[in-house]
Order: C-alpha cells, then structure tokens, then sequence
C-alpha cells in the first residue's frame, strides 16, 4: 500500500505517530494510500522548522522573492497535466476540471509575481516641518493553512503564494482525503528556490489542526472548508491570540428572472450546478425561478440532465467523475430519498449512477417545489443535486437569498441592466455574477463569502490576503540638525 508522509524542512518525514487514514480512489471503491495523520510533535517539527527559516526567508530582498515565484509559476505550469492529474487520481474530478483547478490557483501564484509592487507602502514628505511618515508591511512569521478536499491544489495556492511571497514561512495541512498534490506542491517550491522549512506540509486531521491553532508560534490561520469547522477554528484561533480567516460552506442561490435567455440560464444552471458533482463551495444548489417561467425552465434543465456522462475520470468521454466517500455519497442521495416526503417533486433521480462498480458516483438529480424548511434547502448538499424553489417575483427571490444564513456566492440572470445594479446593491453575499453562474473572483480581487461563509475580516487571496499575511507598521522620521534640539513635554503636534 502506497504510504503518503509529511514534508518538513525541505524533505520527505515518516509519520511516526502509528496513525493513518485511508485515501480512497473514489472512481473504484478501492484504497488506494494510507496517509500519515500527524501528532502534535510532528505539527511542533513542521511549526519549529518554519519559524526557524523566517528570519532568513523575511531578510531576502523582494527581488529575490519574486524570481522563487516566477521560477514556481513556471514549474507549476510545466506539472499542469501531473497535478491535475493526482487531483483525479484521489478526488476523482475529470481531468479538464482539475486542469481548470490548477489554472485557477496558479494565477495566485502569477498575482504573487508581483510582490515588489504589491508591498509599496505609503511616504509622506514633511508630514510636520521636517518630519516625514512612512507605512511599510511586515510578515506575520509562522502561518498555517487549513484546506478543504474539494480543491487540494488551488486552495493551497490561493494561500501560500501570497503567504510567502510577503515574507512568511507557512505550514500546510491539506485534506487527508486527497494528500498527493499537496506533496508534489511541496517539491515544486522547493525546486523553484525556495529554502528549506520555509514551506512545510503535514497530514492529519482534528489533531493536527488542533495542535496548530494551540501553537505558541503559529501566527495566522488560514481555513476553507465547512461551516461548523470554519466557527470552531475562528473561535479557538482568536482566543490563542492569532489572526484568523476561515471560510465555510454555502447555498448558492441562482435567481432567473422573466427576461433572462431561458437556454442559457438551463446551461448555465446545469455547468454550476454539477460540473465537479455539485462538490464546489461556488456550486449553485438552488434555482429561483419567477412563476411565469419556473416551468420552461425546469423543463429545460431536465431535458440536459441525460446528455451528462458520469464516469471515471480514466475514461475522457466521462464529465462528471464520483463524490469523494461512499459516506458523503450516502448523505446525498438521502436528500433525493427524503425530498418526496417533505413535499418536493424529484424531477430527476440521479441515484442509480449507472457506472459499473464500486465507485462512488451519483448521477445529476433535480428536485422542484422545494421550499424553505425542507433539509434540501436548508442544508448544503455539496453533490450533484439541484434544487428549484419558485418565487412570486424578484423581490420575494431577493428576500430569500438575504434571509439565508450563508453568503458565499450568487447568480442573477437577467436581460434588465437596471434591476442587475440593484441586486448587485441589495444581495447580502460576498461574490455576485451577473449572468455568470459560477462567479469565482480573478486573483488580483479577493475571494470571500458574507454571513456564516466565511469567519473573520479578511477575504482570502488578491489584496486582502497580502493584507492578511503582512501588518503594518509606520514610522515617524526626523533627522534634525542637532542645533535645533531642545526638551518638549508637549503631545507631538503638526502644525
Ligand atoms: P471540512 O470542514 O470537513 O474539512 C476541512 C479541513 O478541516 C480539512 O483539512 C480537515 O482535515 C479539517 N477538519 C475536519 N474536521 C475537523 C475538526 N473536527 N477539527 C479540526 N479540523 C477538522 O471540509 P471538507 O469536507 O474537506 O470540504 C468541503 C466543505 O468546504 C464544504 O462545506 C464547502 O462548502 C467548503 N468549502 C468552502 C470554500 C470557500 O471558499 N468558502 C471553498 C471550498 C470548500
């Protein structure tokens, strides 16, 4: 059975805690791995290698800094088809959707390129009469990195470029559900001139993490994953005295007005709804359909349902691979299962995959009239299944998504440019697309929801995250001629 350890210091580190977990391959049913899952002695070897790089790590100039990043983008870029492709392997997503994975976090890595620029801080000459005032930002130290098993490539990278580019050296602790890009991650760092025990990866779970967030030398936590997670880290990381960012789950809500272009609405629908198994924080899981077109337009989701091959990702013909446990599988059937006795109509029932095998695949399933108070609705799913809720009119669709705990991200399709600028103005939720299902921000933004999607100030990556992983400082400078010298009690004054 193949063994996947730690990375601390710069190398591969055995697991010596005697504890493991299984990696499946969720395409077959099979394990595949046992991943190292780390004690809190292994987290303290990974924590002490890091804080003794950062001095080192944070005196190297900013050009040097960012050639490591030109060099990892470049490595990166080159690996695009071995990531992607270990993404498959334990996650079980088609290879074009770990391909577009990995696109997407290596623009972090490009954003990061441009560290010099992006730590610029402010000056102002002669602030008092021959004082001047200057901002700079600092790295934080030691940071730590907690991610989810639905992105084990991008989310890393939405953190670690930024991380480390502005001086930090960082601790990574992926998912044990899909551990291996992580690693090949590691060895790209460390190939593209990054020093040793600056970047360091261990595996585990609630122990791992717990160990991090209790460490006196871990600064700043970053977190993606689910909601009561995401509480719980906010909560136990601020109350050790660290900065904290975490990133929870999500209901996305799609709203389709009369206006909008029916067919394109239905694709779009469908792309956001099931592209990676509905096994996407951005997924959109709920339709709002405006009455006078709820029908046309579940009709046409329907009707693209059949065309969507689930498969494993080995097979290219394949668009939809398998969820990631049998156990989660499990759980998302049961709202299909439940859904007829709450009230809703289960317009397509993907549970019989089809596949041949002990893969854990589901087929697309889509349910109507679901309302709030039924668990499909109140609850994320996070599998290929969605829900159609129809509404009275925009305001009652409005009402609906605000009224929702999460605030991750949202869709309105529309032809009406007027009423868009005023969802835009109204919607309380961090990440809005404008006839865009899947509103992901470019990297030079900032990724974040409102509400119980996300725990703390900063939204991650883009120029929140190189706020998140620096502090500010600013100086007040003077270089007086000695003759003017003399004793002031006075409060400091500028004019
Ligand atoms: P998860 O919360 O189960 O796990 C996330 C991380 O926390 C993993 O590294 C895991 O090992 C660790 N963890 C799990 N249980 C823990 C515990 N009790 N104590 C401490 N650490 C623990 O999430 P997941 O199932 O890996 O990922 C799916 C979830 O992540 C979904 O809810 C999804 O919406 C969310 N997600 C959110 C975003 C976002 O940007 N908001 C992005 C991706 C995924």
């Amino acid at each position: 059975m193949q063994r996947i350890s730690h990375w601390i210091d710069g190398r591969v580190v055995d697991g010596r805690s005697g504890r493991t977990g299984p990696v499946w391959d969720p395409a077959t049913g099979a394990q595949q791995a046992e991943v190292a899952l780390a004690d809190a002695s292994e987290v303290d070897a990974a924590v002490a290698s890091a804080k003794a790089a950062f001095p080192g790590w944070r005196a190297t100039n900013l050009s040097r800094r960012a050639e490591v990043m030109f060099h990892l983008r470049e490595l990166i870029d080159a690996n695009r088809k071995e990531i992607a492709t270990l993404i498959t392997a334990e996650h079980g997503k088609v290879l074009t959707d770990a391909l577009g994975e990995v696109a997407r976090g290596l623009e972090n890595v490009e954003f990061a390129c441009g560290v010099p620029h992006l730590l610029k801080g402010g000056f102002s000459e002669q602030a008092s009469t021959g004082v001047d005032v200057y901002s700079i930002r600092q790295p934080l130290g030691v940071v730590a990195g907690i991610t989810p098993f639905n992105f084990p490539a991008m989310v890393p990278m939405w953190m670690f470029a930024n991380a480390l580019a502005c001086g930090n050296t960082f601790v990574l602790k992926p998912s044990e559900k899909d551990p291996s890009a992580a690693m090949l991650l590691a060895e790209l760092v460390r190939a593209a001139g990054l020093p040793d025990g600056c970047f360091n990866v261990v595996h585990g779970d609630k122990v791992a993490v717990d160990r991090l967030l209790a460490h006196p030398d871990v600064a700043a936590v970053s977190f993606v994953g689910s909601t009561p997670i995401a509480r719980s880290i906010y909560e136990t990381g601020t109350r050790n005295g660290k900065r904290v960012q975490a990133l929870g789950g999500a209901k996305n809500h799609m709203l389709v007005l009369p206006d909008a272009d029916l067919d394109m609405a239905a694709d779009a629908a469908v792309s956001a709804a099931y592209g990676s198994a509905g096994e996407r924080c951005m997924a959109v899981s709920v339709v709002l359909a405006v009455d006078s077109i709820a029908d046309p337009l579940v009709a046409k989701i329907a009707e693209r349902l059949p065309a969507i091959t689930v498969g494993p990702a080995s097979d290219t013909a394949s668009e939809m691979g398998p969820l990631i446990t049998a156990e989660h599988r499990d759980k998302v059937a049961g709202y299909v299962a439940d859904a007829p006795g709450e009230g809703a109509t289960v317009v397509v029932d993907g549970r019989d995959s089809g596949v041949e095998g002990d893969g854990f695949f589901l087929k697309p399933s889509l349910l109507d009239h679901v309302t709030p108070g039924m668990r499909s609705y109140d609850e994320e799913i996070f599998g290929p299944v969605l829900s159609v809720v129809r509404v009275g009119s925009y305001a009652e669709g409005l009402q609906l998504i605000n009224d929702n705990p999460f605030g991750n991200g949202t869709a309105l399709f529309t032809r009406d440019g007027g009423v868009a600028r005023q969802f835009q103005f109204d919607v309380n939720v961090g990440m809005v697309g404008i006839n865009v299902p899947v509103p992901v921000p470019v990297s030079y933004y900032s990724f974040g929801g409102w509400k119980a999607s996300l725990f703390g100030d900063s939204h991650m990556y883009g120029p929140e995250g190189v706020n998140f992983y620096t502090r500010g400082k600013v100086v007040t400078a003077r270089w007086p001629d000695p003759a003017t010298s003399q004793v002031d009690l006075g409060f400091p004054q500028n004019r």
